[in-house]
């Protein structure tokens, strides 16, 4: 990032980073009432920019929360701000709020849905979590219902996400698995799993109750351009115990291999080829 102040988006506007405020009776800040995307530039160039607009305008949807452009606004809005602010490598955060309205819950009473847009730079998780992989714990917080707050959503709302993280946190691991209501795995608190088994790649299902991970889509397709099968299906813990590799995928992680799980060692304990291949096609796909 250059000498020049952080410009971030704001309704329709670029505007110094100390001016880009919002009400204190907006109810993404009183009820977590709003949505939210994380992206992440290249080059100057964000990756699967209309996947993430398309799915942050699905979540706007699944709230009813009518935003105030359309997809290809919110793109160019969103490559605007990354070249006002002279990213070339960089994570971007796109909210919308339901914005101000009354102490009470009543979202009809919030006229003025607020989008901000804010492209930073991005800390990368340390070198050593993608050499020598990950330790996670499967934590007691189950992911939301997809009845209660479907996980698809990616709402404001991560408090599910969070104490689970809080969890892992306490044991030391940065992430940790999150289990569905039926005790199947889901996802962790921001990434998505996958699993090496016999040479065969599988992650859970949507309907397990995961977001729909933007990496997570992009490995799938990566695996099917090389030729490997993958299985969309439902995971246990026993799978991943006795998984022969195992990693997470997400924005800001990439992809990061996992090697241990509740103790349990993962296949040979470090990244496996698998792992190791479809971070490489990742890699030349990001910069491609
Ligand atoms: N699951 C959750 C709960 C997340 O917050 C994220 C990060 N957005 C992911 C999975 C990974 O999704 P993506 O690859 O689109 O970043």
């Amino acid at each position: 990032q250059s000498k020049m102040s952080r410009q971030v988006y704001i309704n329709g506007k670029l505007v110094p980073a100390e001016q880009a405020t919002v009400s204190v009776f907006d109810h993404g800040l009183l009820y977590g009432d709003g949505v939210f995307e994380g992206l992440r530039a290249y080059n100057g160039k964000v990756f699967k920019l209309d996947e993430h607009v398309r799915r942050l305008f699905e979540s706007a949807l699944a709230i009813r929360l009518s935003v105030p452009m359309s997809q290809p606004e919110m793109a160019k809005a969103i490559d605007d701000t990354v070249a006002a602010n002279g990213i070339k490598d960089g994570y971007i955060r796109a909210v919308i709020t339901r914005g101000a309205g009354t102490l009470g819950l009543d979202p009809n009473r919030c006229s003025d849905p607020q989008i901000i847009i804010i492209a930073d730079s991005i800390s990368l998780y340390p070198k050593e979590f993608y050499e020598n992989g990950l330790e996670l714990i499967t934590s007691s917080v189950i992911r939301n219902h997809p009845a209660a707050l479907s996980p698809r959503i990616k709402s404001l709302n991560y408090l599910n996400n969070i104490l689970a993280k809080i969890e892992g946190l306490k044991a030391g691991c940065v992430e940790a698995l999150m289990l569905n209501h039926k005790g199947e795995v889901a996802e962790c608190t921001g990434d998505n799993i996958f699993l090496v088994k016999k040479g065969k790649l599988y992650t859970p299902p949507l309907d397990a109750g995961i977001l729909e991970g933007v990496t997570r889509n992009a490995v799938l397709d990566l695996a099917s351009e090389a030729g490997i099968q993958s299985s969309e299906s439902a995971i246990t813990k026993h799978d991943v115990y006795v998984a022969d590799e195992c990693f997470l995928t997400g924005t800001a992680a990439e992809i990061i291999p996992v090697v241990k799980v509740d103790d349990r060692v993962i296949g040979s304990g470090k990244p496996g080829p698998m792992t190791k291949e479809l971070t490489e096609a990742f890699h030349t796909l990001v910069r491609a």
